[in-house]
């Protein structure tokens, strides 16, 4: 069980609660976005990507999902029941950063093995979930950056679970810089067998701090319990559990 505390708002006075562990606290009443240890305003860009269904909608969205895509059993959207679904804007940090990755290595593929160079040039948005423990699939979505706002505390809905950062900039930014280089890395062993030395250099720009829609969905398929997200601004699942399909025996 974590333990909620409370701050107070330090533009409307009224209360913020956050858990231990959240760093970044944005007020349910006049959206105001503040560093929790501070109380002093968040000096980054804030932005928003709001929702834009509402739950039966999104009960129609997820019947077709389960309707389509021959890997599903074929009374998917039949034989389960949505159990629960709960919207949420998730908390990210999106960093503009250009990656340079220089490297050597052995192609063995040919006898006699060459020693080849190479370089990876790329500009990314890299997107960074604010949130330590979640299941949330961030490299499988595709954020949709043209619904892009600042953040406007009311337009989001009243049932809407906003959570907080638990992530700073900086932290953020180091994960980033990991996960590209990790992606180099798989990029480079295409080109090579061996990797014998590989460099990144990499260029930052001004990240933004951004909340966007996901609908957290359970459902249940024969007495089992599945999980989907699903984009609150496209409609698209990001990424949903599927039953597996049975064949019988063959
Ligand atoms: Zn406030």
């Amino acid at each position: 069980m974590s333990i909620i505390q409370e701050i107070r708002c330090s533009t409307c006075g009224a209360p913020i609660k956050f858990s231990p562990g959240e760093i970044v606290a944005t007020c349910n009443y006049c959206g105001f976005t503040q560093v929790i240890e501070t109380g002093q305003a968040f000096v980054f860009e804030h932005s928003v990507i709001l929702n834009e269904y509402k739950p039966e909608q999104v009960d129609e969205l997820v019947h077709n999902w389960m309707k389509g895509g021959f890997l599903k059993p074929g009374d998917m959207a039949r034989a389960s029941r949505i159990l629960d679904k709960n919207l949420m804007y998730l908390p990210f940090w999106l960093i503009p950063i250009a990656a340079t990755t220089s490297y050597k290595g052995v192609f063995e593929r040919l006898t006699p093995p060459v020693v080849k160079e190479g370089k990876i040039e790329k500009k990314y948005n890299w997107l960074v979930l604010a949130r330590k423990a979640s299941d949330f699939p961030t490299r499988e979505y595709e954020i949709p950056l043209e619904g892009k706002i600042p953040y406007d505390f009311k337009r989001i809905e009243g049932n809407a679970k906003v959570l907080n950062s638990e992530v700073e900039q900086d932290e953020a930014l180091k994960t980033a810089q990991q996960q590209i280089e990790e992606s180099h890395r798989f990029l480079i062993q295409q080109d090579v067998d061996k990797i014998m030395e590989m460099k990144t250099e990499f260029e930052t720009g001004k990240g933004v701090y951004l909340h966007a829609p996901a609908w957290s969905i359970d459902y249940e398929y024969r007495h089992e319990r599945y999980h989907i997200w699903l984009d609150g601004a496209t409609g698209t699942v990001i990424k949903g559990d599927i039953p597996a399909a049975k064949f019988g025996l063959i």
